[in-house]
């Protein structure tokens, strides 16, 4: 199943055409895009009986799938590959910050590039089905409605300025594109093993698979769910693998004209334009 966002009402993608969500459930679900992961059980029971639509799916009216999330967790140094280029130790725990709901976007959006040291990060986003509050590892899964794709930009000079402060230095405007749209775990090849990566003006600069992440999406699950509440829609970004601008010699940064592309395998590529 794949649930999108357009002109902010969640829409079900089925073989190339998009059903509106609200409509064709009589207003039990939607279109609130998060009203579809608060019922996220009811709804995957109601969504696996619908058949394709008759409007045609045009990608370039996609939004952000989760445009209003309450929680977006986002997590650093989570592979062994891009810990070592940073020069950073391998954390014990899950180095945790937030990109700011306001910062997030849509697949295709433009990337405002207004700073000299702007910089891609290709991630693996999980997002919140049922409440998550003291879960076990092995049960982690079992929370997670679905995965998307996502870009975590990062001003590098404002990521580090005042000491560090990831979380402000990843929310200037646009820095958190998504998309195209949600998958459930049944339709990848396999949730714990994607390939994932991105390309810059289709030089391709990270290529990795996720069974290489430090922390699995169900660790962080429970890793995550010790600390607070995850709550239905919530987002996770679960940390880049190597190849990120900044730790090359000479580093390298996104500049206006250039496209990024980014892609997991099994979910979709979302394309943004630095502006
Ligand atoms: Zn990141």
């Amino acid at each position: 199943m794949k649930i999108a966002t357009i002109a902010d009402r969640a829409v079900l993608v089925i073989d190339g055409t998009v059903v509106d969500i609200a409509a064709a459930s009589g207003d039990r679900f939607g279109p609130d895009p998060l009203s579809v992961y608060e019922q996220w059980d009811a709804f995957a029971e109601w969504a696996s009986g619908v058949g394709p639509g008759t409007e045609p799916l045009d990608e370039a009216a996609l939004g952000c799938p989760i445009p209003n999330p309450r929680q977006v967790f986002a997590i650093g140094l989570n592979y062994r590959s891009h810990a070592e280029e940073s020069g950073m130790a391998v954390p014990e725990v899950p180095a945790t910050f937030t990109k700011f709901p306001a910062s997030l976007g849509g697949p295709f959006d433009d990337i405002e590039v207004t700073e000299p040291m702007v910089d891609w990060e290709v991630e693996l986003v999980a997002v919140v089905g049922r409440r998550a509050d003291r879960v076990a590892e092995a049960d982690g899964w079992d929370h997670i409605a679905g995965l998307t794709v996502g870009q975590d930009i990062s001003d590098r000079a404002l990521q580090f300025a005042a000491g560090a402060q990831f979380s402000l230095g990843k929310s200037r405007r646009g820095y958190g594109p998504m998309g195209p749209w949600v998958v459930t775990t049944d339709e990848v090849p396999d949730r714990d093993d994607l390939a994932l990566g991105c390309s810059v003006d289709g030089e391709t600069v990270q290529d990795a698979r996720t069974s290489d992440l430090i922390f699995s999406v169900p660790q962080l699950v429970a890793e995550l769910s010790a600390v607070l509440p995850l709550l239905p829609g919530d987002v996770i970004f679960t940390g880049t693998p190597a190849g990120v601008g900044v730790t090359r010699n000479p580093a390298r940064f996104l500049a206006p004209g250039q496209v990024l592309e980014t892609w997991v395998e099994g979910i979709g590529t979302i394309r943004n334009t630095c502006r």
